[in-house]
Parts: structure tokens; C-alpha cells; sequence
């Protein structure tokens, strides 16, 4: 298979058939715009197949991925899409950056969902901008963002239950979008590294923060929200 991108998280392959690619999940982990780095085991397996159970999920809402089935446990196969350079983030509380730009404490509970768009670009190391300047880097017209938006929204409402009845809360995620024949679809992974999720009841973390903030129990955190996913 010929190599066509690697990035932090995963190596993106050229497949047989033209339009698609294999998507390979890394263990290696890495925080802080790349600073920080290391490995969780089965880290790859266990965001493959959650990416796999939510993206089938979110097709069977009507809402397009770009997933057209899982290979194995840590390859997808996926339509190539043109990717738009941002970083969509959604956010139900308060945490991670947004409580260091406002001074909320994490965990303040967010009446209207927040939705934050970042400039995907690791030598900038991807910075919050607002819609003009979406509109100045020529990342999407302002119809384009609004669909983005709207998706992106749409999303939040369906992963929220989704979550809920698993014992999870939803705290914020990160989505990125891409263009196929014309139509938005939502692309790369949900998973524990791109989404912030707490336990309902003991409010512990589930997910990439117990690597970012070295509160151990990293591996254990992933395979339990995978359990919980899959039921
Ligand atoms: P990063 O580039 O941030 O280090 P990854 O290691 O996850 O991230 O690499 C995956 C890359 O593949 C990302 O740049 C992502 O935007 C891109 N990508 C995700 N889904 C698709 C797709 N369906 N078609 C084309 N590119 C995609
Ligand atoms: N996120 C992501 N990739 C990034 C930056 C953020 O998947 O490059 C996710 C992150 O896991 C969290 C949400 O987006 O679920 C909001 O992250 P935040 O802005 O608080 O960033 P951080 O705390 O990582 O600086």
C-alpha cells in the first residue's frame, strides 16, 4: 500500500480502488501541539473501532461519514475527501482551553452548546479564528460555514444521548469536515483522544486528558469507554 500521509495519530493509505482510502490507527499519543508524545497500548484499536461504531451509527441519523466499512481493528476504509482546514470543536462544559481563555471553572455546565473553530495548522499550532477569517484564508464561504455549523450542531444533539445512556457525559469533541462529489461529510475519528468524556456519576475522566495531565489509568480509561460504546 503506497503511503500517502502520516500524521500524529495515523497513517492514511492509498487504496486499490480511486476515491478511497486506509486509514491506519497509531498507539503513539501526542499533546500539546506535538510536545509532549508517547504511546497507549491498543490506543489504535480501541479509536478504530469506536470510530467505526459512531460513524456507522451517525449514517444510520442520515448524517453522511466519510466511513465506507472497517478493514480490521485498526484500519478503515474511507472515501477520500477534500478536506477543509478546520478544527470544529463543540463544547456541552467547560474545560481544557476554554477554561483557560475565559477563567470558568471545568465542568461549568454550558446552557447552549459553544461551538469553536480552529485553523488546522500545526506550525501555527492550530489557533481559534472566527468566521471572517475562515472567510480570508478561503477555508469555506460563508454558506459552506453555516452548513459546517448546522452539521456539526446536528451531531452534538444525536452524540450527546448517545453518550448519556452509556454513563458518559459528552464534554466537548473536535470534528473536521471534507467535500465529496459535492456534499459535506464529516471525516478523520471520534474517538477518546478527539472528545472529552466524563463518567456521569464520578465525574472521573475517560479519555485523552489522563495522558495530557499524567493521572495514570490511561489505558484503562480508553478500553472502558470502548466497552461502553460498543454495547
Ligand atoms: P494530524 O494530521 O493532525 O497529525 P492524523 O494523524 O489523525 O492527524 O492524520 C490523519 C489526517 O488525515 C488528518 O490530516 C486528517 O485531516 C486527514 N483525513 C481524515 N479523514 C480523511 C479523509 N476521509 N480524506 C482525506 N483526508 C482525511
Ligand atoms: N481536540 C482535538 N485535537 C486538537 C485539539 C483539541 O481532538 O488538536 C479536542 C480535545 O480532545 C477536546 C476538544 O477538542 O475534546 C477541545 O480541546 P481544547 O480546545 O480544550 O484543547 P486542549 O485542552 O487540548 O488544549
Amino acid at each position: 500500500m503506497e503511503l500517502l500521509y502520516e500524521g500524529k495519530a495515523k497513517k492514511v493509505y492509498r487504496s486499490e480502488v480511486p476515491g478511497q482510502l486506509i486509514m491506519e490507527f497509531k498507539d503513539d499519543a501526542t499533546a500539546f501541539n506535538g510536545q509532549k508524545r508517547g504511546q497507549i497500548a491498543d490506543k489504535g484499536s480501541v479509536n478504530a473501532r469506536m470510530t467505526a461504531r459512531i460513524f456507522q451509527w451517525l449514517m444510520e441519523k442520515d448524517i453522511p461519514t466519510h466511513l465506507i466499512r472497517p478493514l480490521d481493528d485498526r484500519h478503515l476504509l474511507v472515501r477520500q475527501l477534500t478536506m477543509i482546514g478546520l478544527e470544529v470543536v463543540v463544547r456541552n462544559e467547560v474545560a481544557g482551553s476554554l477554561s483557560q481563555r475565559t477563567g470558568l471553572p471545568e465542568g461549568t455546565a454550558i446552557a447552549q452548546p459553544v461551538l469553536e473553530l480552529y485553523y488546522k495548522n500545526d506550525a501555527l499550532g492550530d489557533p481559534l479564528i472566527n468566521d471572517d477569517h475562515v472567510r480570508l484564508l478561503h477555508l469555506a464561504s460563508p454558506q459552506e460555514l453555516e452548513a459546517i455549523r448546522r452539521q456539526a450542531m446536528h451531531i452534538n444533539e444525536w452524540l450527546r444521548p448517545f453518550f448519556q445512556e452509556r454513563g458518559i457525559l459528552l464534554v466537548d469533541f473536535k470534528l473536521e469536515f471534507g467535500w465529496f462529489e459535492g456534499q459535506l461529510m464529516l471525516g478523520d475519528e471520534i474517538s477518546p483522544d478527539t472528545c472529552r468524556l466524563w463518567d456521569i456519576q464520578t465525574r472521573e475522566r475517560l479519555d485523552k486528558d489522563r495522558f495530557r495531565r499524567d493521572l495514570g489509568g490511561v489505558e484503562e480509561a480508553y478500553q472502558e469507554i470502548l466497552k461502553r460504546v460498543m454495547t
